[in-house]
């Protein structure tokens, strides 16, 4: 594994990520929507994220820069990056596939929204954002660089902790009591197995 092969396979990773989600942002467009939270903050994670996840990378990735921040590539880090990548565009595509209609880019309840409970929401309540934790992770691994490394951290470190709360209390507003039987069963990010 190559330092140039790392790169690529972080920017095949966003290639991928997209055309994953192409076809349920086309679809989410003709659902209706019945309630939306859409706050200040919420309207500043989705960027903070992208810029974490895409623009800082992309730049460096472009000119190099922040050159001062670059450490020593490993070939073990690619490999692992490559495994971790793998693993976050699997569960990825899967939190798609088993949310459907229901998924939204913001907080929002559809017409008809149904709580799902399958698939991998039958261990974990967020897979979604358990993916993103994973991206982060691979960005970590695939890029020698502390800024343009860690920067998909730190955007997904404001997307999570800033929405998973209002994310829940939407959902238990919506579900009440199902949802709290849901929870009580599920962790978060991480199966209950390993972690309340
Ligand atoms: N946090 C989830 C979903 C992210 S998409 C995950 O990480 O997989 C965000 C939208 O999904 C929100 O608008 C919310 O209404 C909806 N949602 C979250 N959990 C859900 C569930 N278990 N069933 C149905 N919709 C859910």
């Amino acid at each position: 594994m190559t330092e140039s092969l790392a790169a690529a396979i972080w920017a095949l990773g966003l290639v991928v990520w997209f055309a994953i989600r192409l076809p349920y942002q086309r679809r989410a467009r003709k659902i209706q929507t019945e309630t939306a939270e859409r706050t200040l903050a919420e309207r500043l994670l989705l960027p903070a994220a992208t810029i974490g996840l895409a623009v800082i990378p992309a730049i460096y990735l472009a000119t190099g820069f922040p050159g001062f921040a670059d450490y020593e590539f490993r070939p073990w880090m690619g490999w692992l990056g490559l495994v971790v990548e793998i693993l976050f565009l699997a569960l990825f595509h899967a939190s798609h596939r088993w949310l459907g209609r229901n998924w939204s880019v913001t907080l929002e309840i559809r017409h008809g929204h149904r709580l799902v409970t399958d698939g991998p929401y039958r261990y974990v309540r967020h897979p979604m954002y358990s993916s993103f934790w994973l991206w982060a992770a691979a960005q970590a691994l695939l890029l020698p660089n502390w800024v343009a490394g860690l920067s998909g951290l730190v955007g997904v470190g404001l997307l999570y902790f800033g929405r998973v709360g209002a994310e829940e209390a939407l959902m238990q507003k919506s579900f009440g009591d199902e949802y709290l039987a849901y929870a009580a069963r599920t962790g978060r990010v991480i199966p209950r197995i390993f972690r309340a």
